[in-house]
Order: C-alpha cells, then sequence, then structure tokens
C-alpha cells in the first residue's frame, strides 16, 4: 500500500489549496476526486462554442483578503483578474447603478425616498457598533429594519440577503451585509499570516510584478499596477462609508473561472499526486487516530484532510460522538440555479461591465461574462450567467421554469436572441450563513483528521471563505505541530 504524508479528500478549490498548500510545506499529497473533473464548483468548461463558469462568480477581497496571501505565499502561477465593474439594480423600466456609500443612497430612486433615509441610517448604525466592536453575528438585518418599509424595500433587502446568505432577512446577520457589501473588508496582513503559519521558507518563485509583466504588454501592466496600488489606501469602516467603491479590489479572472484553478494546478509541485473518478467511501480510524481512507483500494497516510460536504462524514465513518453529530446537523444547505445565455449578438441591456440584480418576485443575480473576455463566446456573440437563489420545497422543473419566466419579463428583448441555453443547479457553499446556522470545525474528534472548506468558516463568501478555511487549516496543523 502507498503511504502518504497526507492525503485530501475533493478536489474543489479548497482540496487543491489544502494540496497546494501542505506540499509546498514538504509533504507527500494524495487528492482523490470522485468526479472526472477537478476543480468542483470553481471550473470552466465549453457549451456550444460558450464558455461558461460553474456559476457566476465575482472573486472577493483581492487586495489584503485570504486568498491574495496564499497567492502571495503559494501559488508560483497567478490568474490575472480584470476589475469587477459595478452592480446594478434593473426593474421594468429602469437600470441604476448600486449605491457604494451614503452619497449615491440619497439619489438611488429604485426606493421610496423615505425608505432610503431609514436604510442608510440602519447602515450607520450598524457600521458604527461593529467598528466599535460589536459582535452583529446573531443579529438579523431584519431586526435593523423598522417595519414601515415599502414591500419593494423588504424585497430589495430580501434579495441581498440571499444573494449573501442564501436565505431571507430574516435568517441573514446585519454583520453578514457589512462584510458582502464591502464596507467590512476581509483582511490578512502578511505579518499576521507569518504569525499564524509559523517559519516560512523564503519563496522562490517570480514576484507578482515579474509575472505580470511576463503575460501582459507593459503598458497594460503599469496600467493595471497602478489600479491596484490606487486602492491600497487603507480607510476606515466608517470612512468608507462616505467613500466606498463596491468593486474595491474585486475582480474576474481573465480567461474565465478555470483560469484560477489553473494557476492552483500549475503551482503544484511534484509532491502532489491527484486521483479523479475516485470517491473516498470510507475513512479508516485506528485507535482513535486517523489511518487512512477507502476509495477504489486503501490509501493509508497520517494526515486526512476531508473537503466534501461535513454533514457527508457520518456516512463515511462510524463512531462519531452524538454532540458532533448533532452540531453537523444544524448546517444549512441552499441551493443555486445557474442558467446560461448565449446570445446572437451584444445587446445594448449589457452594455456594461459588472453585475445586475433583479429582485421583483424572483431574484437573480447576471453577470455577462464575455464583456470582461470576448473570447469567452463566439465572435460578435454574448454570454451571460443568472444565478437565482432556488426553493428547495419546490421541484427543480417548476423552478427552472419560473427562472425563464422571470428573465424574459425583465428583458422582453432577449428571446428571439438567445443561441444557445444551459443550466447548472448547484449548491453554492457547504454551510449557508444564517444567523442560526452551524458550522463544522476544522479539528475533528479524530486525531489528525481535519475538515476544510466553505463549511468551516463563517467569514467572507465562496472562494474568499475556502481561502479563510485552508488558512486557518495551516494555522491549526502548526499549532498541532504538524505543518513543519
Ligand atoms: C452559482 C454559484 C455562484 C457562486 N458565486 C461565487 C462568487 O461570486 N464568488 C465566490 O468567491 N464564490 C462563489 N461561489 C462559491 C464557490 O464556487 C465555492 O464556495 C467554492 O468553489 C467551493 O469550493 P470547495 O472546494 O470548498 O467545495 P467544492 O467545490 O464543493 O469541492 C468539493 C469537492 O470534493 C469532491 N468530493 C466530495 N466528496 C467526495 C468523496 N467522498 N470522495 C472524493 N471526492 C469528493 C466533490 O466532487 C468536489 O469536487 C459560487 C458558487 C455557485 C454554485
Amino acid at each position: 500500500m502507498k503511504k502518504y504524508d497526507v492525503i485530501v479528500v475533493g478536489a474543489g478549490v479548497s482540496g487543491l489549496l489544502a494540496a497546494l498548500t501542505l506540499s509546498k510545506h514538504g509533504k507527500k499529497v494524495l487528492v482523490l476526486e470522485k468526479n472526472r473533473n477537478i476543480g468542483g464548483n470553481c471550473n470552466s468548461y465549453m457549451v456550444d462554442g460558450f464558455q461558461v463558469d460553474t456559476g457566476a462568480h465575482a472573486i472577493t477581497h483581492l487586495h489584503e483578503g485570504p486568498l491574495r496571501r496564499l497567492m502571495d505565499n503559494y501559488f508560483d502561477y497567478l490568474p490575472v483578474f480584470e476589475d469587477y465593474g459595478h452592480y446594478y439594480v434593473r426593474t421594468e423600466n429602469s437600470f441604476t447603478k448600486v449605491p457604494s456609500n451614503l452619497k449615491d443612497f440619497v439619489t438611488f430612486d429604485v426606493l421610496p425616498r423615505k425608505d432610503r433615509l431609514m436604510l442608510s441610517q440602519a447602515i450607520t448604525k450598524a457600521l458604527t457598533l461593529s467598528t466599535f466592536g460589536v459582535d452583529l453575528s446573531g443579529q438579523s438585518v431584519y431586526d435593523y429594519l423598522p417595519r414601515t418599509l415599502s414591500k419593494d424595500t423588504c424585497d430589495f433587502v430580501d434579495t441581498i440577503s440571499g444573494f449573501l446568505s442564501g436565505r431571507s432577512m430574516k435568517e441573514t446577520s446585519a454583520y453578514r451585509i457589512l462584510t458582502g457589501s464591502s464596507f467590512v473588508r476581509d483582511s490578512i496582513t502578511q505579518e499576521q499570516f507569518g504569525e499564524m503559519i509559523g517559519r516560512m521558507e523564503p519563496r522562490k518563485r517570480q514576484s507578482t510584478e515579474s509575472i505580470l509583466a511576463s503575460l501582459l504588454p507593459l503598458n497594460l501592466h503599469s496600467s493595471l499596477q497602478a489600479r491596484m496600488n490606487r486602492v491600497s489606501q487603507p480607510f476606515t469602516s466608517l470612512e468608507r462609508l462616505a467613500t466606498n467603491r463596491v468593486n474595491y479590489s474585486q475582480g474576474y479572472p481573465r480567461k474565465g473561472l478555470k483560469s484560477l484553478l489553473n494557476a492552483i494546478i500549475y503551482s503544484l509541485p511534484d509532491l502532489v499526486e491527484i486521483k479523479t473518478e475516485c470517491e473516498v467511501t470510507g475513512i479508516q480510524v485506528q485507535d482513535g487516530k486517523v489511518a487512512g481512507v477507502e476509495a477504489d483500494e486503501a490509501y493509508s497516510a497520517e494526515i486526512v484532510i476531508y473537503t466534501g460536504f461535513s454533514t457527508d462524514l457520518p456516512n463515511l465513518m462510524r463512531d462519531l460522538p452524538s454532540d458532533y453529530l448533532e452540531n453537523l446537523k444544524g448546517i444549512v444547505h441552499t441551493k443555486s440555479l445557474t442558467i446560461w445565455l448565449g446570445l446572437q449578438k451584444n445587446l445594448p441591456e449589457f452594455n456594461y461591465i459588472g453585475s445586475e440584480i433583479w429582485f421583483k418576485d424572483f431574484a437573480y443575480w447576471a453577470m455577462p461574462t464575455s464583456n470582461y473576455d470576448p473570447s469567452l463566446a463566439p465572435k460578435d456573440r454574448q454570454l451571460v450567467g443568472f444565478s437565482f437563489v432556488i426553493d428547495e420545497h419546490r421541484s427543480e422543473k417548476h423552478e427552472v421554469r419560473k427562472a425563464y419566466d422571470t428573465i424574459y419579463r425583465a428583458l422582453p428583448n432577449i428571446e428571439q436572441q438567445i443561441v444557445m441555453k444551459h443550466e447548472q443547479i448547484m449548491i453554492p457553499e457547504k454551510a449557508a450563513v444564517t444567523i442560526d446556522g452551524k458550522f463544522a470545525d476544522i479539528r475533528t474528534p479524530v486525531k489528525n483528521l481535519y475538515i476544510a472548506g466553505t463549511d468551516t468558516d463563517k467569514r467572507s463568501m465562496g472562494i474568499t471563505r475556502a481561502s479563510y478555511s485552508i488558512i486557518e487549516l495551516l494555522k491549526i496543523l502548526n499549532d498541532d505541530g504538524i505543518l513543519h
């Protein structure tokens, strides 16, 4: 039987980041993935000449956040991120930029003036409390708002809550809105990172700057660098309320989401072996310590890192303590539907860089991804992804039909321009961040069995959240004396 230092279960972004970081700390790693393709929710593929992503993605907190810290310390290749652009709101008769500070909010006439005033007071209050260290993660957005708001405003707040937590404003915490809207920023400095991880080997790879220079023409490279420098000024949360630019440090990877995946894969050293179509069906434990996993054959390792749904862990092993199992039962998931539409030409309705929100009845978040990179669509065609949070109590067929009806209602001219339709139903995060929702600990009751992924950290969203979980994992492995 082949022996590894570490077995990683799952080759999504969390599993691959775990493999990358641990192998760079000298560990021999085996990654086992049950699907034919690696990447999990972070990939792109071709449909009728269009390159679709696994859901519409904005990569957040790129300047100082956890993904930046991992890229700076472990990646040999970096994806190039395009500036994200702006968020817009579409209604039947308007198309308006989402305000990113209180000044702009005054003129945001999608909502009644009286409601805007009340909302800005609520945001200021929440941000002030948060700035003074009050923890708002147990208070719902609903609790913060006056009961006199109009239906439109309630729908709008519900939509924003839905996209940030997967649930309504009654189940979404006020803190989630502040972090999700970038008023409170995710940041881990290099010094903090160094303290968490302990001894770091000096980096041998090219610096970010020289890699950028090698990939881009010099004029583009300097303007990109200038843009990154521009957003590097530190702001406090309250200052940000007046000056915030929501697109701060958000990006879309050039050539699509798979280029983030590729940057990780190309950076993996030879110490990493990946096996696909290899489902882990059991985790072996001996004397309270992990011994290996069962898949197509048995594999043994000192350490196992599980990055599938932690709610599936009880199916892979027996004798987990009852309080541990009880906590796992409290983890909440939500389902998303993304409809990708390939359009016969570039429509004036999508003449922007960024994304749009529709908040009436069945809310969507849409991104014309080929506007960042025309190579994602055949020549002169356009690609747009529409993501919905769907009701798990209704049939998927019903939700898909309702979603198409919503798109045709929001964009009456679109139907006759469609040349490609593609639907994806997925679970975006392994634990929705609701007020009462539970999370799994990175440490498990079994020695040397750890969990990583979006169900182990409630900070931030998606890939940023997955990156936080990897940094926490590294910290815990360092604390347990097995990282170096
Ligand atoms: C519609 C949509 C929109 C999104 N938008 C954004 C966004 O704008 N910004 C953002 O940052 N993030 C976004 N996300 C979320 C982001 O894509 C995910 O959070 C991230 O990719 C999760 O990575 P992961 O590795 O933790 O999990 P996964 O991608 O779920 O990977 C887990 C992997 O483990 C494998 N696996 C599970 N069990 C086993 C087993 N027993 N044996 C072997 N393999 C196993 C699975 O097959 C899978 O490949 C979005 C996701 C969706 C679906």
